[in-house]
């Protein structure tokens, strides 16, 4: 009989989830298998063929970097690869199978290598059971390169299942069917890595940085995933299920308590009007974004376009998805922000990099790549004839970058203009301030856009140095640390200098006591999590500019993250009563 076990991680998105897992080990290779059309069999053998290709030039260039390293030994492991990517007579066997069974290269490679490797395993050398492992690499890589490099979209996801992964890249789960999961547990992760601020957009449960749980859990077994206090139970006894449904049903009768805040007015507690915006990454999450009370788009993330589509979306896909966001959303607001691709989102054949988020990522990726921005801008300017619509620019860290970005949407303007085609007239032009540099420039940048939108999600991760979504360093992720809100009212007094707005999308806004701060430093058009809105606007609307303000200049002058934080908790205490769980939020 087994045993009920405890795991505890960090809370990223609340909820209570029960039902089987559904592990996704990290070396787990998911080979889709489906039959040829005896007309394209060739051309099956010819994307064999190209994997194959492609393979071998990947291996060669590993062997390359190793050796310009001077790592010639480790060079030389790869020989191996290379020969059983040359071995004719394996190959033959896994083209006559694609031939003679009509089936799709993926799944006659995969079966071709399984038979190889049972030989092996079966074998007394050490050598050649070694040589199993090399198989298994070569075969990661071919099946990779015959899908793009991308993982199949899970297809045998068993209904209603808790997702265990190491990891699970925001790419991934921006593939998982929301409607078959239950709850996503990862053995590593943050809270404001993009998976946590997925989850919580999609309403998922979710629980990160459990540690090494997959080894102890069974495929398929029981448990049950508490997404407020950050636990995974395995096998669960019957008396902590009972328990969990009473708290599912506190979490559901405060939700909808909650939600009479939905149609509310936006107000601060002495009338000072506000605007509660959502992030979007998906179209689809629209319905529900408006349910929950926004009043226009204040970040959508396109970059999830991109990767769904498993490369750079074209002009005419992009301007079917803004054109039907736009129509969606009534008249309201919808600021775009061009691909922040790079990061912990790459596309199939970008490169990793040692660095990533120190490196080719957002405005830098858009402005190497001139063609795929201006589609974009186009994309984004003709959507905007059919209703306000805004551009941001991701992650814009000079006035250089801010330079070149704002002649590209001129251009793209003008030659619209030019072709006649229907476009904005009127499209708001908006930087994300998200590292240091930017804030410290923030009077330079304020004089040259519409807007300015903190990233600050971003902007913590960059001021004070710490990965958003290493779990190991997740405590060192201080939105309340003075340094950052120092930055914060730096950008916010630089707006008020150029008269130009400045708002806030990163999770701060989303998260009540950080909510208030931003509004004593002068922000008044928060965009966050939808399932969030109603909360903030709860707790705003009971709190003074003049209160928050006081509030807010005592915390930038404190020393460290927690007297920050105490000064809000000291103050305020009472209006963050009676509302729903603060668990998940972010902070
Ligand atoms: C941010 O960094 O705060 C932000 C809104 O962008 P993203 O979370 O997509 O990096
Ligand atoms: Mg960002």
């Amino acid at each position: 009989m087994p045993v009920e076990k405890i795991h505890g991680g960090v809370p990223v998105s609340v909820g209570v989830a029960f039902g089987p897992t559904y592990l996704i080990t990290p070396d787990a290779l998911r080979v889709p298998r489906y039959s040829i059309d005896a007309s394209n069999v060739d051309s099956e053998v010819e994307r064999l063929e190209a994997a194959l290709a492609k393979t071998q030039a990947d291996i060669e260039r590993v062997q390359q970097a190793l050796v310009s390293a001077g790592k010639k030994d480790e060079a030389t492991i790869f020989d191996s690869h290379l020969l059983i990517v040359e071995d004719n007579e394996f190959l033959d066997s896994v083209r006559e199978q694609i031939r003679g069974a009509a089936e799709n290269a993926e799944y006659a490679f995969h079966s071709r290598v399984l038979e190889a490797i049972r030989r092996l395993d079966q074998s007394e050398d050490p050598y050649l059971r070694e040589r199993a492992k090399d198989i298994r690499d070569v075969e990661h890589r071919v099946v990779r390169a015959l899908l793009g490099e991308r993982e199949p979209a899970f297809g045998d996801l068993i209904d209603n299942a808790i997702v265990v992964a190491h990891d699970l890249p925001a790419t991934i789960t921006a593939e998982l069917d929301r409607d078959k999961i239950l709850g996503i547990a990862t053995e590593v992760g943050a809270p404001h890595s993009h998976t946590a601020i997925l989850a919580r957009a999609l309403e998922i449960p979710a629980v990160v940085g459990l540690g090494p749980v997959l080894a102890e859990l069974q495929h398929g077994g029981p448990a049950l995933l508490d997404g407020r206090e950050g636990v995974l139970i395995s096998d669960p006894a019957e008396e902590t299920v009972d328990r969990y449904e009473r708290v599912r049903d506190t979490i559901a009768q405060r939700r909808a308590e909650l939600m009479t805040m939905a149609g509310a007015p936006s107000l601060s507690a002495d009338g000072q009007s506000l605007t509660f915006q959502a992030n979007l990454e998906f179209a689809r999450e629209v319905d529900s974004a408006l349910a929950f009370g926004c009043e226009g788009v204040g970040l959508y993330r396109t970059e999830y376009l991109f990767l769904q589509s498993g490369g750079e979306a074209t002009e005419e896909d992009q301007y079917a998805v803004y054109r039907k966001l736009v129509d969606r959303m009534g008249g309201r607001s919808v600021t775009i922000r061009t691909v922040d691709l790079g990061g912990d989102k790459l596309l199939a054949g970008m490169e990793p990099e040692d660095n990533p988020f120190l490196g080719w990522r957002a405005i830098r990726y858009c402005l190497d790549r001139p063609e795929v921005f201006r589609a974009q801008l186009r994309a984004i300017l003709r959507a905007g004839a059919h209703g306000p619509v805004s551009i941001m620019l991701p992650m814009v860290a000079t006035i250089d970058e801010a330079d070149v970005a704002i002649a590209h949407v001129e251009a793209v303007q003008r030659s619209l203009d030019e072709e006649g085609v229907e476009c904005a007239q009127e499209c708001a032009l908006g930087a994300l301030i998200e590292t240091p540099g930017a804030a410290l420039m923030a009077n330079e940048l304020a004089t040259r856009f519409d807007f300015l939108s903190l990233g600050t999600n971003d902007l913590v991760q960059y001021t004070l140095a710490v990965d958003r979504g290493n779990r190991r360093i997740a405590h060192l992720f201080q939105p309340f640390h003075p340094a950052v809100l120092r930055l914060i009212r730096d950008v916010c007094e630089a707006g008020e200098r150029a008269a130009i707005e400045v708002t806030v999308c990163g999770e701060m806004a989303g998260n009540s006591r950080a909510a208030v701060l931003l509004m004593g430093l002068g922000v008044t058009r928060f965009s966050m999590v939808p399932a969030r809105i109603p909360r903030i606007k709860q707790v705003l609307s009971r709190i003074t500019i003049d209160e928050a303000r006081e509030a807010a200049s005592e915390a930038v002058a404190m020393a460290t993250s927690a007297s920050a934080r105490a000064v809000i908790e000291a103050r305020f205490a009472d209006r963050f009563e009676s509302a729903t769980a603060t668990a998940g939020e972010g902070s």
